[in-house]
């Protein structure tokens, strides 16, 4: 049976538990959600998920799908630790990593759909040595998976925007050329002027109409000035809900009260916090944003690169791995915790009608667990996965379909 054959078939999915605890039949007609008995005649019944659970499709809302390695031969990780040595460690390697960045990304998107993503945010370095050659390889990415994924793209200058002339006419023309949102980094600790990075990172969001995502690794002192900054710029150009910072670990190296007072600025100013959890660094107390009304998402970063040789880009696991770090251990918390990777990612990449129910677009993964703290627990790789009624993959056998995914070879796509 051919995808296009699928996608003109209703769905009905036997007795799966929903998030809420209910166990129901689940239509899918014109690809959304529909009553069971609202279905045609001819629908294609999936029994073989009865007392699994029905989620909605995970969102990663931090994933450098060009710097992956997969597809070539392992290679050993680098010592470098600090963030200048990694980012000089990349670029004197990068000019040796095979195969293509189209074919690697591409790679790792497939390994992110294996695991129920369906959404995500991507940041594509922007630098003087490739240019624009990564932006173009995953827009032509983008392009070629037809929207049967969300791929949201940030112009990233890995390298820093002062230290290399070219880079500010790179992003102007990265934003120009289809980025969706303008990326910064370290603006005090990598290029050692905080005014006169963000100055560009948001005069270029105001040119172009168009969101930014800084990557913050800087210390207490370093890092919380940048915060306060970028919350006063993003207030100054009304961009409220239009910027996000990822990583922010100053945030978990300082007295809580100081962390009170600058998650409020933050919440009153509309910017949000992504992150990754890593495992070396302080971690931003989550609870304690949410509660101050600061949407928070979750990312996975680095997969499988120079950065990290951690990660199966899984928002199970990386929902598993926040919640760990967090102390997390109540079904209530765990339960929470996956909200980092639906509803509060959804809201970060402003997806249109994100969610389970009657008449959405049928965007979901179904799961061999009872419940949702389960699913964070044992993070099993997904049965089903949907997006707006198409089958991205499926375990169960019914209705199985030749992987429509498989776009290596394929001619370049142009949009
Ligand atoms: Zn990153």
């Amino acid at each position: 049976m051919t995808v296009a054959t699928l996608m003109n078939r209703d769905l009905v999915l036997i007795g799966v538990n929903l998030p809420d605890g209910r166990h129901a039949d689940v239509g899918i007609r014109h690809g959304r959600f529909a009553q069971a008995r609202n279905v045609r005649d001819d629908a294609v019944e999936y029994t073989a998920l009865d007392g699994c659970l029905l989620l909605p499709g995970l969102v990663d809302a931090h994933l450098h799908l060009d710097k992956t390695l997969l597809g070539g031969p392992w290679r050993a990780h680098s010592a470098a630790n600090t963030i200048a040595d990694r980012i000089e460690n990349e670029r004197r390697l990068r000019s040796s990593f095979a195969p293509s960045v189209r074919e690697r990304a591409n790679l790792l998107l497939e390994m992110a759909v294996s695991h129920g993503t369906v959404a995500l945010r991507t940041h594509v370095d922007i630098d003087d040595d490739i240019g624009l050659t990564s932006l173009e390889a995953i827009l032509d990415l983008r392009c070629a998976w037809g929207g049967k994924v969300d791929l949201q793209v940030v112009a990233f200058p890995q390298g820093g925007i002062l230290r290399r002339p070219k880079v500010p006419n790179l992003l102007d023309a990265a934003l120009a050329a289809g980025a969706d949102l303008v990326g910064g980094l370290d603006p005090q600790a990598v290029d050692l002027d905080r005014n006169a990075h963000l100055k560009i990172v948001f005069d270029l969001a105001a040119k172009h109409a168009k969101g930014i995502d800084i990557h913050l690794h800087e210390s207490a002192v370093e890092g919380t000035e940048s915060l306060r900054h970028i919350a006063r710029l993003t207030r100054q150009h009304g961009l409220a809900g239009q910027v996000a910072v990822s990583h922010a670990f100053c945030l978990g190296a300082i007295e809580r009260d100081d962390a009170r007072r600058l998650a409020d600025d933050l919440a009153q100013s509309g910017v949000a916090i992504v992150t990754a959890a890593p495992g070396t660094a302080p971690m931003p107390p989550i609870d304690l944003l949410r509660d101050a009304g600061v949407r928070v998402a979750a990312g996975s970063d680095n997969v499988r690169d120079v950065w990290s040789p951690f990660g199966n880009a899984s928002m199970l696991e990386r929902c598993m791995l926040i919640a760990y770090r967090s102390g997390w251990r109540t079904d209530e918390a765990l339960t929470r915790s996956l909200g980092l990777a639906t509803t509060e990612a959804a809201a970060l990449l402003d997806l249109d009608d994100y969610g389970i129910g009657i008449g959405k677009p049928a965007t979901g993964i179904v799961v061999p667990s009872q419940h949702v703290p389960e699913a964070i627990v044992e993070r099993p790789a997904p049965k089903l996965v949907l997006s707006r009624g198409v089958i991205l993959r499926n375990t169960v056998g019914e209705g199985r379909t030749p992987n429509p995914l498989h776009i290596r070879g394929e001619r370049p796509c142009k949009e």
